[in-house]
């Protein structure tokens, strides 16, 4: 079957491209493909929920650029969608002394990157935020919020069928060979052709760079993020969004309380090393994923360089009293009773050969075809302007190319 454009994978981004490339051009044969029976079932439907605003990024980086138009686009789309959000607003709280600069550091970041209304607190001002709330010091960002994602997926999908897009799912693309400029891809749903590929496969992003017969210029590392439930009569102790000071040699946010937008609080997520790219659980092994992952020395130079760092993750992960003591720094009264096992989700880090964790939103392009092959946190938030702008570069190449009209 032929089409203009054929998008992999069903999760927010993938979604999020598909969608804004057949509201910029409708009539393109569009198709998006999905191996598991559902959309949204792995990063973006076990993610925290939040609204994310420029707070952390670098300004001039594709976060930075990406995140502030996002989250405006994204609540712009769910006002008119009816999907279901709260601009809440989150504190991020210094709770030591030594996180006092890299909170200023973020202060002058989030205000470089035009975020308005960012105010600094005292201890007193945190606590009329947030009662039970500690700290030396914090931001209070009014911007961010929380947001249903998977019910953002079900309108995108909705529609991108209404505007003539297709969607197949249990559709795992195994190959995608050139055909001159165009590709023949091969799944577990048949063969489709397709003059542009849009390649957003989230954990298997640089698999996909491989499947099309480019070199990755990273490795995806799975990083599992695991989450308590606080039980409801404690969810006193958190009205919205605590945040710590993140530790700037990790590109996590470090473990917070979320109120989700349909009812209830978490805390996390922490970040260990996963043994499977879908490991949900310790016990969740793949060994093809494994070795992978063992037998990349950028992997190597990372545990080497950062002992403590990934040690720690793994004792904290094991150990419930010490996850409730890194949830106490936050909010002193949260006791280890107080918490019950929640969900968890894996993060697609992409990981360099050199051991450096690549923070920013990365793509990779070649001809017919455009990769995603970083988008993490916070790619949901931004994902409707990720969306529009891989419509741009993608509508942009096939005009070139004569296969399109202007
Ligand atoms: C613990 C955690 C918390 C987070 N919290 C937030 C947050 O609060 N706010 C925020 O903005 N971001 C958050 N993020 C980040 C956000 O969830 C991701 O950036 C975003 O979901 C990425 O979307 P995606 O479509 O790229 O990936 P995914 O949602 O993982 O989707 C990729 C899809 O591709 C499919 N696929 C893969 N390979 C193939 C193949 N060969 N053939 C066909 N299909 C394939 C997969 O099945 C999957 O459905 C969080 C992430 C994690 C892990």
């Amino acid at each position: 079957m032929n089409h203009d454009v054929i998008v992999i994978g069903g999760g927010i981004v993938g979604l999020a491209a598909a969608y804004r490339l057949l509201e910029t051009r409708p009539g393109l044969k569009l198709r998006l493909l999905e191996k598991e029976a559902r959309l949204a079932v792995h990063q973006t439907g076990r993610n925290s929920g939040v609204l994310h605003s420029g707070l952390y990024y670098k300004p001039g980086s594709e976060k930075a650029k990406l995140s502030v138009g996002g989250l405006q686009q994204m609540i712009a789309f769910c006002r008119e969608h009816g999907v279901a959000f709260e601009q809440c607003g989150k504190i991020v709280v210094a709770t030591d002394e030594s996180e006092l600069p890299r909170l200023e550091t973020l202060w002058e970041r989030g205000n470089a990157n035009g975020l308005a209304g960012l105010r600094k607190l005292n201890p007193q001002q945190i606590r009329e935020i947030e009662p039970h709330a500690n700290g030396l010091a914090a931001i209070h960002v009014p911007q961010e919020g929380i947001v249903d994602y998977p019910g953002v997926c079900d309108k995108l999908a909705e529609l991108i069928r209404k505007n003539g897009g297709e969607i197949t799912l249990n559709a795992r693309v195994e190959s995608m060979a050139s055909e001159g400029s165009a590709r023949i891809i091969e799944t577990e749903a048949g063969t489709f052709r397709a003059d542009f590929v849009v390649a957003c496969g989230g954990l298997y992003s640089d698999r996909l760079v491989r499947a099309s017969g480019q070199k990755p210029s990273a490795k995806i590392i799975p990083f599992r993020g695991e989450y308590f439930q606080i039980k409801k009569e404690r969810q006193f102790l958190v009205r919205n969004l605590i945040y710590p000071v993140p530790d700037p040699k990790f590109p996590f946010l470090g473990v917070h309380f979320t109120r989700l937008i349909h009812g209830g609080i978490e805390a996390g997520p922490n970040a260990v090393l996963a043994f499977a790219r879908e490991g949900y659980r310790w016990s969740d092994i793949n060994p093809r994923d494994l070795a992978d992952a063992l037998g990349f020395s950028g992997l190597w130079k990372f545990l080497y360089r950062y002992p403590s760092l990934w040690s720690y993750e793994i004792f904290r992960s094991l150990s419930r009293a010490e996850f409730t003591r890194s949830l106490q720094k936050l909010v002193p009264d949260i006791r280890r009773d107080d918490l019950e096992k929640g969900g968890s989700a894996v993060r697609a880090q992409a990981m360099t050969a050199d051991g450096n964790l690549i923070e920013d939103f990365h793509f990779e392009e070649a001809a017919g075809i455009l990769h995603v092959v970083n988008a993490p946190s916070p790619a949901a938030t931004a994902s409707l302007a990720i969306g529009e702008r891989i419509a741009k570069k993608v509508l942009t190449q096939l005009n070139s190319s004569g296969k399109q009209k202007p």
